[in-house]
Order: structure tokens, then sequence, then C-alpha cells
């Protein structure tokens, strides 16, 4: 549905993007996420056909952005960071303005407004000027504009900024009701709103692409921890002699306890992502007899990764 090809875009010394490239599926809930700064609304602007990168390209559905803007911005939803609302505009209005402006058939108009106002719950709100609405219900009125022409791709840059969790909360099932409809790409730089959102994350640190996957993969890991009631001696040699064990560190549990837990533990690390070493630690343990009193998976939170894939650790 998208393919974007090595785009780079600087804002006189500032480097906004570096070589950015990826490609969104059909269907796909994509998330952009990234610290402050890290470009990503350069990269919606670019993909929507409002900025033109100093290199690279994008295509939306075989279609070059720049060659084919109009056509290309009539398969898209866009809801920008700031949505230009007009506060003396009631909301019914806003929206036959902007159904005229998307070039929607007269004949069709009334039903694509109700369609949009059912789907992003306003139909109680539709006389009341937009200034006057909370800022929940403008981000409704923003993604009913979005969803209007009925877009096949949907666009949303930031688009729970500013709002209070009850707010949050309801944007968020408008959004995953929209995506049934729709493939969606939405930047944020909050961590949950990607994991209650999003199939796959891309990470954008610093104009770069630092990560580009789906979330259980990017946060599964092959490391297994081992936990044992008494110091023993020859277990880390016996582990690291373990098929798919790259190494053996040896850990303090501190768990919930303020205090170090007495107890041995050891970070046993994999080689692949996929294996699972646990049954070949427990038969190992076993045989040697060890005093096993914990033996699991380690499971690195989403939040862990973005820090590491942040401080470049
Ligand atoms: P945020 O989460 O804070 O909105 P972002 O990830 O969307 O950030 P961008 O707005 O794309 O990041 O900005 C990327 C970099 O480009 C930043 O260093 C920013 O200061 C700079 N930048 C963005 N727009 C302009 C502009 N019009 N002129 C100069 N520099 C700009």
């Amino acid at each position: 549905m998208i393919e974007v090809k090595g785009i780079s875009k600087s804002y006189g010394p500032i480097e906004a993007l570096r070589d950015v490239s990826f490609g969104i599926a059909a269907g796909e809930i994509v998330g952009l996420l990234g610290p402050n700064g890290a470009g990503k609304t350069t990269t919606i602007k670019i993909l929507t056909g409002n900025l033109q990168p100093d290199d690279g390209f994008v295509e939306v559905n075989g279609l070059d952005v720049l060659e084919h803007t109009r056509e290309v911005q009539a398969q898209i939803g866009y809801l920008p960071e700031t949505a230009p609302l007009y506060p003396e505009l009631t909301v019914q209005g806003y929206l036959r303005m902007m159904s005229e402006l998307r070039d929607i058939p007269e004949q069709d108009r009334v039903a694509r407004i109700s369609e949009a106002v059912y789907a992003t719950g306003l139909a109680e709100h539709l006389t009341r000027p937009i200034g006057e609405l909370s800022k929940g219900f403008r981000q409704r009125v923003g993604l009913a504009q979005a969803i209007i022409h009925k877009p096949r791709l949907l666009i949303l840059d930031e688009p729970t900024i500013g709002l209070d969790p009850t707010q949050i909360v309801e944007v968020r099932h408008l959004i995953r009701r929209l995506a049934r409809e729709s493939t969606v790409l939405l930047s944020t730089h909050i961590l949950s709103e990607v994991e209650a959102l999003c199939d796959r994350v891309i990470v954008l640190i610093n104009g770069r692409i630092r990560a580009d996957a789906e979330l259980s993969e990017l946060a599964s890991t092959a490391d297994a921890i081992l936990v044992l009631g008494r110091e023993t001696s020859g277990v880390e040699e016996a582990l690291l002699d373990l098929d798919g064990v790259e190494g053996v560190d040896f850990v303090q549990p501190v768990a919930d306890s303020r205090e170090p837990s007495p107890f041995p533990a050891y970070r046993v690390l994999g080689s692949g992502l996929d294996a699972d070493l646990c049954p070949r630690i427990y038969d190992r343990a076993r045989r040697e007899g060890w005093p096993v009193r914990e033996l699991r998976q380690d499971v690195r939170t989403l939040e862990s990764v973005f820090n590491e894939l942040a401080t470049g650790s």
C-alpha cells in the first residue's frame, strides 16, 4: 500500500530524515514511534504529499506521491498533528465544506457525512460550533473529516496528543474501529499507544529507522533466567556448553525486595530469537542435580526495547 524508498530531508543544517525506507501492506495498523524531534511529522508530511523530500520517493498504491499528488491524496485520510478546524463553523457545516473540498459528488455528500458522523459518534453535536467542543470531540471532528471520502489509507499524526485519559481511550477505540476498513499509519511518542493499537512498529530516532518489526517480535528474546536455591559449582560452564547458548551472566535477582535476593541467578543468553532454552536447561539441571528454584524465559518490555534503541545500548 505504501512504499517509502530512501527518503531524506533537511531543514537548513538540521537533518530531519536520513535514508528512511519502509513498506506498509494493506490492512496493517503500523505505529511510527519516536521521541520528540525524531522526524515523525516530517515523514508523514512527505507521505501525504505536503512536503517534498530532498532524496528518495514515496509510492501509494503504485503511484508516486509527487507526480500524482491529487490522486494519492484522494486515497488518503490525513489527521495532522493540529487539524485545521474552523471554530466558528458547526460540525455539520465543516464536514459539508470538507466533502466539497474532497470532490465528493453532491448526491453522495449527505450519506458520506452521516457515515462519518456515525463512525465517530458525533451525531449529537452536529449543530454545535467546533470551538465549543471539548478537545476529545474536536479530535473526533478531525477524524470524521479524515474518513469522509472513505480512504483506503488513514494517516494519523499524534492522534491522542493533549487528550485526557478518558478521551484517549475513546479515540483509541474509534481508531481500532476505523482500522477495520482502512490501512492505518499513526505516529506517536507514546509507547502504550503503539501497544494498544498497532500490529507493527517502526522506531524512528534522530531521523533514522532503528527498528521495524511486529510488536511480539521486538519484545521477544531467547534468553532464560535460572535461579538456584544455593551456590553451586560448575553451573556457568555447564550452561555455556548447551546448544544455542551464547553467553551466561550472573545476576542478582532483586524481585520485589529492597535487598538483593540471596539466591544465585543466571541470565542465559540465547543465540536465536525463537529458540526456547528452558527445556535444555531443565534437562541439564536435572542431570546435574542443581537446586532449581525458578526457570523461565526472560521477557523484555517494549519500554526496555525502546530505551535500548533510544540510548543506542
Ligand atoms: P514531535 O514528536 O516533537 O512532533 P517529530 O518526530 O514529529 O517531533 P519533526 O517535527 O519531524 O519531528 O522534526 C524533526 C526535526 O526537524 C526536528 O529537529 C525539528 O526541529 C526539525 N524541523 C521540523 N520542521 C522544521 C521546519 N519547518 N524548520 C526547521 N526545522 C524543522
